[in-house]
């Protein structure tokens, strides 16, 4: 009886009079949360880069069960930075190298608090016309400073659209041109259809293929060669579409990619939508990381040929200081995309719609619900201008061009593909190793020396790295592209390599 008397109680106190929603607590509260990450960035480089948890860490110091009472945010805030922070592989850190960097900006921050703070869903024009309206209009912006050809702007009849990831862009697209070719051929010659990339394109491709009913047999990863840097020759690719064709083969697909994820290649889009032209395949261009660079006019020539192309994305997450997710794709016939993806229920059936006159963007991508990504996008383009943001990428660039110089100038190590972007890729070649307790042939055992460099390095903590592996040949690479990284950052990186390798060959 007792403890029912009291449960009642809790019930009154702790539940009837929260509002979830209250203007005043909200105030309070998200200025508390403001002034804990303004804090964090001022700290962040006292974190080691790289998290140091085991697997398993987060359990053993939560509860195992959701609390029953409501809880202050100052004991959140607390849990945060005791438990979650240590749990945490600081991508803002300045001393951050790995993968593709996600350069964060404080544009970015807010445009995505007020696309949160509206929490629309925008499925439709009518949901929230500005969020449709504003996706427009800053897409034919962005599509402006890439130069892109009109044909893929609102204002040429083409379009864009905000995905979440590339994942997403490339899987619309294969459908879209998946159904536009089953259009042509029948639907039963689906086990036909082959989609073609080479082997350094992101796995992105094979999975989305995959999802979109392709055989897995008809997928063709063509082979590339570090002599020709990593890049998709359009030779091969006529030479694998013919074999296709003469078995009886329909060629669909192509993804090109513009820096590809292991060393930044670049696919020669001219040439190869040539070839695709020929063959009446779709185009889409993946130039998720490196796409943002040609806002720069010294960069744009990285995507010439893109005219070619019926579709081309970037990630805006990557490298466009825009908080994930944010994924910009353009396509020259929208009306293929929609053809694929729209669908029409009753319930979301409306005058604006049925006009015709409007987009709807669900019909442009997988989910029906979307988040009012525009908004982030419009504060970043606003708040840094075209300029401030070319010099922004230039800097990166220029770092790691500093970076490959020191590299360049230390005889130990090489650099192993052609710097493009602000990645470098390097080792230490065989050539620098000591022929003592030889196991394996020589590139093995540089193989094995240079994983070892890595993980003694990211073990440190002081900065984070990460590798590739592409044609037999196990590089780091060093990725410039977080937003706090300055100069100073750079030339440590360089000394911890170097002085991880000193004591390594030391031991040897
Ligand atoms: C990062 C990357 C992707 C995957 O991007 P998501 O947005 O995570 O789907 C695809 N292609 C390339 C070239 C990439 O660098």
């Amino acid at each position: 009886m007792g403890s029912l008397a009291s449960f009642d109680e809790v019930e009154n106190v702790f539940s009837n009079n929260v509002n979830p929603l209250d203007p005043e607590e909200f105030r309070s509260q998200g200025h508390m949360i403001i002034d804990f990450l303004a804090d964090y960035y001022q700290n962040i480089q006292k974190y080691p880069v790289l998290s140091q948890v085991e697997p398993g860490y987060l359990v053993k110091r939560l509860p195992t069960t959701a609390p029953y009472v409501a809880e202050p945010v100052e004991a959140i805030l607390q849990d945060v930075q005791q438990h979650i922070i240590p749990g945490i592989t600081h991508w803002q850190s300045p001393n951050y190298f790995a993968y593709f960097p996600s350069s964060g900006s404080v544009a970015g921050f807010l445009g995505e608090m007020l696309s949160t703070g509206f929490n629309v869903v925008g499925f439709n024009w009518i949901s929230s016309p500005a969020a449709t309206e504003l996706e427009s209009i800053v897409m034919d912006w962005l599509g402006q400073m890439l130069d892109l050809p009109r044909a893929f702007l609102f204002s040429g009849n083409g379009g864009g659209v905000l995905q979440g990831t590339t994942c997403e862009a490339i899987l619309c697209t294969v459908t879209a041109a998946r159904d536009r070719m089953l259009l042509k051929v029948g639907r039963d010659n689906i086990g036909k259809l082959v989609v073609y990339a080479s082997d350094q394109t992101h796995s992105a491709l094979a999975k989305a293929a995959k999802i979109a009913g392709i055989d897995p047999k008809n997928f063709r990863a063509i082979k590339t060669k570090k002599s020709a840097a990593f890049g998709l020759s359009p030779e091969s690719l006529r030479h694998a579409i013919s074999i296709d064709v003469k078995a009886g083969l329909i060629p669909l697909y192509l993804c090109a990619t513009i820096g590809t994820t292991s060393t930044t290649a670049v696919d020669p889009l001219i040439p190869l939508c040539d070839v695709a032209k020929e063959y009446g395949m779709w185009v889409h261009v993946d130039a998720a990381y490196a796409g943002s660079a040609s806002i720069c006019p010294e960069f744009r020539h990285f995507i010439d040929g893109v005219e070619g192309a019926d579709s081309f994305s970037l990630n805006a997450h990557k490298w466009f200081f825009t908080t994930l997710d944010c994924c910009c794709m353009w396509v020259k016939d929208p009306s293929s995309l929609i053809k694929s993806l729209s669908t029409n229920p009753e319930y979301l059936r409306n005058k604006a719609s049925d006009s015709k006159q409007v987009v709807d963007y669900k019909d442009w991508q997988i989910t029906l619900s979307r988040r009012f990504r525009a908004m982030k996008l419009w504060l970043v383009l606003r708040r840094y201008g075209v300029a401030n943001l070319r010099n922004f990428l230039r800097g990166h660039v220029k770092m790691a061009k500093r970076f490959e110089d020191l590299v360049a100038g230390d005889g130990r190590f090489e650099v192993v593909v052609p710097r493009y972007f602000a990645m470098v890729c390097f080792r230490v070649p065989p050539s620098a190793l000591p022929f003592r307790n030889q196991v394996g042939n020589d590139e093995t055992r540089a193989n094995e020396f240079n994983r070892e460099l890595l993980e003694t390095v990211n073990a440190a903590g002081r900065i984070y790295m990460t590798h590739a592996e592409v044609d037999g040949i196990y590089m780091l690479r060093f990725a410039v592209g977080a937003s706090l990284t300055e100069d100073k950052h750079v030339i440590m990186a360089w000394k911890v390599v170097q002085e991880t390798v000193d004591a390594m060959l030391n031991t040897l």
